[in-house]
């Protein structure tokens, strides 16, 4: 008989198990709370003018994604950013310089001072951390590489990517690849090159290397495809409230939009939803104590702001991925993007698109002003460094309350709960960006390992 499993959440995780789930023959029920697949990745379409409200690129990271593509039949509509991407811009002295590539370019660079230059050749005869202490990504940089590294390219980036603080995300959790090359070959430079071999074996690509992508429609094309193909195995507007183990059977209780209350028996349950909803849920008729602990994962608020003006109005030239902005340069933004340089069709003839992002645990109370305000804020910053000038001709804005988790010291902790969770209630699983990494590329190769085991387990009849 074929298993049955119930997903909780329709966001990329949920909806990238059910449906290699449901190849493998597996009965398959997708339960959504909102009207929406997706969850953060969202592309919205008005006058011409193409937004992601979320994510804005998916790096190829692991073959995985590749994988989803192909059976999702989305080849044809798979694209690749402009070549002009890979030149990125870092705010200093409040213009944006474009960031070195090439080992001559990083010595030339004015981002950096000479002596933050010649720091880098002290990196490789720096020892390993081996104290029991575990390090802030902060303490982690500034002990190999310096504090001229930190403010002006681990901050900035690591604002670009969590939307966080580098003095609180762990190096151990946050960034499991680069605390590896410490640990496994002794220091950054020597783990790069080494490093680059043993990935070409695992067919991985590193993310500086892999390619950025998206499709013709945008990013949302991939959860609706995905959902089009689960079919009338997915329900819109049904919330999980609780879950309750019978034996090795889990009875999933559902609330619709309309309050009905609907119940539904799996053998598998595999939680999706973003971590800090967690404690809405109710385990064996209880608030469990250890759901309310993962529901601490912090998560600050983000605001993106899709921008489109016309050509004009624009003095930069726009050629590159976008720019990230160091807190040291105490401006209002995160960074911004410059979507109608990466992707085709993302603006009329004779216009641009700028996205920017607002807030993070840099400054969450601007994410959350009121929108005309948060408008003028961006729009003083994108005037001192693009040279913007006039109202934009169209904008969205989206304002998210609990955006990203926040991997930060102490993150192990999380991680042992969720795996004593999985131990002690068989049948119990999770996957999401708050697993093994944030971004769509992490959470699209965790909930395709967890198909891969529930497989692999289902084939030697183990629960
Ligand atoms: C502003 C922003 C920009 C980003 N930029 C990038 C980027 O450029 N590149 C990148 O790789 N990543 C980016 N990310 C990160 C990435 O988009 C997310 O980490 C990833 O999409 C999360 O997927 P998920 O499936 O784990 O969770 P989610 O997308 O949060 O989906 C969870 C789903 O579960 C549903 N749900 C919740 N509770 C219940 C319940 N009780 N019952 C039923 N359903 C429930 C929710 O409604 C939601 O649809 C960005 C994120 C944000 C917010």
């Amino acid at each position: 008989m074929s298993k049955r499993v119930t997903v909780i959440g329709a966001g990329i995780a949920g909806l990238t198990t059910a449906f290699r789930l449901m190849q493998a023959g597996f009965k398959v029920s997708v339960f959504e709370a909102s009207q929406h697949v997706g969850g953060a990745i969202r592309t919205a379409s008005h006058d011409g003018f193409k937004a992601e409200l979320g994510p804005n690129t998916v790096l190829e990271t692991c073959p995985q994604i590749g994988e989803l593509i192909e059976a999702a039949g989305l080849e044809d509509q798979r694209i690749y950013a402009n070549e002009a991407g890979q030149k990125r811009f870092i705010v200093k002295g409040k213009k944006p310089i474009a960031l070195p590539s090439s080992p001559p370019a990083f010595f030339m660079t004015p981002l950096f001072s000479v002596f933050a230059k010649l720091r880098l050749f002290k990196e490789p005869f720096i020892p390993s951390w081996d104290n029991s202490y575990e390090e802030s990504l902060a303490e982690f940089v500034v002990r190999r590489l310096g504090q001229e590294f930190l403010d002006y390219a681990i901050n900035p980036f690591v604002a670009g990517v969590y939307a966080g603080d580098p003095k609180d995300l762990s190096v151990q959790h946050g960034f499991a690849k680069l605390y590896a090359l410490e640990q496994k070959y002794g220091g950054l430079i020597k783990g790069q090159i080494k490093g680059a071999k043993e990935r070409k074996q695992r067919a991985e690509e590193s993310k500086q290397s892999a390619k950025m992508i998206s499709f013709k429609e945008g990013l949302s094309t991939l959860p609706e495809t995905l959902a089009k193909l689960l079919g009338s195995g997915l329900s819109l507007g049904r919330k999980v409230t609780s879950l309750i183990q019978e034996k090795d059977q889990w009875s999933v209780q559902s609330i619709l939009e309309d309050g009905t209350e609907q119940s539904t028996s799996a053998d598998h349950v595999i939680y999706a939803g973003p971590i800090y909803a967690l404690k809405e849920i109710t385990l064996d008729g209880q608030l469990q104590q250890e759901f309310s602990e993962l529901s601490e994962i912090k998560h600050p608020p983000v605001t993106t702001l899709t921008l489109g003006f016309k050509r004009e109005q624009v003095a930069h030239a726009l050629d590159g991925f976008g720019m990230l902005i160091p807190e040291v340069e105490g401006l209002n933004i995160l960074g911004a993007l410059f979507t109608s340089t990466l992707f085709p069709d993302r603006a009329p003839e004779g216009h641009v698109t700028i996205t920017a992002f607002i807030g993070g645990t840099r400054q969450p109370e601007i994410a959350l002003l009121e929108d005309s305000k948060l408008l003028e804020v961006v729009l003083t910053d994108l005037d001192t460094l693009l040279g913007v000038k006039g109202k934009p001709v169209f904008y969205l804005m989206k304002k998210w309350d609990n955006a990203i988790p926040q991997y930060n010291v102490g993150y192990g902790k999380y991680k042992m709960i969720l795996s004593s969770l999985e131990q002690s209630y068989p049948g119990l699983h999770f996957t999401g960006n708050y697993c093994s990494g944030i971004s769509v590329s992490d959470t699209i190769k965790h909930a395709s390992e967890l198909a891969d085991l529930l497989v692999e387990k289902s084939k030697q009849g183990v629960h």
